[in-house]
């Protein structure tokens, strides 16, 4: 995959404040500079994000003519709260959507009817909107944390592409290898939508580490070493994270890997430094 056809893509949350609102519009202004294929917008589980979510979709669609795809987390979600969301999307010109299952918050409990797997939703979709949005899903190269093992994990992956996913976006991993091997096993398997890695920059040693034990990502024990020895010098974090992770970008390039999507916590800068690194 040459660098020029590279699918990019930059996903971002919902901002509660008008001061991130501002914030948010300026980081989507210079990341636009990079012809992403779509920004994304996350939307947190059991609905908590739900208004803040659509109208950050709709509003950074208007404003910057890059397609947008909002996230849906169907758990603690009715069908019909679903297919009334699906639906005003649809209206409203949206032609992707991220169909996750998502984690209920704490509090929330366990018992909220709804729909149970990412592949129910993505069955749901296609149900009540047959072809028109084009549907990631997520994957774990490294496997979901809540799996009861990689295999079963990689079977209810491949469920989610034959319900009908387009594509797929994966969880952040520092470890190239096991997006080498995913991707390998998917095609053994003939699964052949693309799989984009989901690219988290660093740039906080503390926020990565609590983050990662969360979603089941390794750092790699040369990575923390370093980040340790930095301290509270958060410049030379920021330069050491973008330096190892252009690296490990450029290592999935090589792996002929379809594109990179990444994670920008609403921040322009730890993204760019790394698509300018690769001259993206
Ligand atoms: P699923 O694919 O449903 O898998 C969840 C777990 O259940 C896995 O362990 C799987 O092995 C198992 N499983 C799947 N199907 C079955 C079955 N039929 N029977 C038994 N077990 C099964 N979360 C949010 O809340 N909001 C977001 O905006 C958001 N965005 C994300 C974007 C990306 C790119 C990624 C990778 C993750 C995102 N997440 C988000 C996190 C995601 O919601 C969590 O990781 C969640 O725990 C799993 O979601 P999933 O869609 O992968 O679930």
């Amino acid at each position: 995959m040459s660098k020029q056809s590279l699918r990019v893509s930059f996903e971002f949350f919902p901002p509660k404040t008008e001061k991130g609102t501002t914030k948010l519009n300026a980081v989507q202004a210079t990341l636009a500079d990079k012809k992403p294929t779509f920004f994304s917008v996350t939307y947190g589980a059991g609905g908590s994000t739900r208004d803040r979510t659509i109208n950050t979709v709709i509003d950074t669609a208007t404003r910057t003519n890059i397609p947008v795809a909002p996230h849906l987390s169907c758990i603690g979600q009715s069908r019909e709260e679903i297919i009334e969301l699906i639906t005003h999307y649809k209206n409203n010109n949206i032609e992707r959507i991220v169909a996750l299952r998502g984690d209920l918050p704490s509090g929330m409990g366990s018992s909220i009817a709804g729909i149970g797997y990412a592949s129910d939703l993505v069955k749901l979709i296609r149900e009540n909107t047959g072809d028109h949005f084009h549907l990631e899903v997520a994957a774990y190269p490294e496997v979901h944390p809540q799996a009861a093992s990689a295999d079963s994990d990689f079977k209810y992956f491949i469920e989610k592409a034959q319900a009908g996913a387009n594509s797929a976006i994966t969880q952040y991993f520092y470890n190239a290898g096991a997006y080498y091997e995913f991707k390998n096993r998917c095609e053994k398997a003939g699964v052949n939508i693309p799989i984009i890695p989901g690219i988290m920059p660093i740039t906080n040693y503390t926020n990565l580490i609590r983050f990662s034990d969360m979603c089941g990502a390794e750092i790699p024990r040369w990575i923390k070493k370093r980040l340790e020895s930095y301290g509270d010098d958060l410049e030379s974090i920021q330069q050491f994270g973008t330096e190892a992770v252009s690296q490990l970008c450029q290592e999935l390039i090589n792996m002929d890997c379809p594109g990179l999507h990444f994670y920008t916590l609403n921040q322009a800068e730890p993204s760019l430094a790394i698509c300018d690194a690769l001259s993206l």
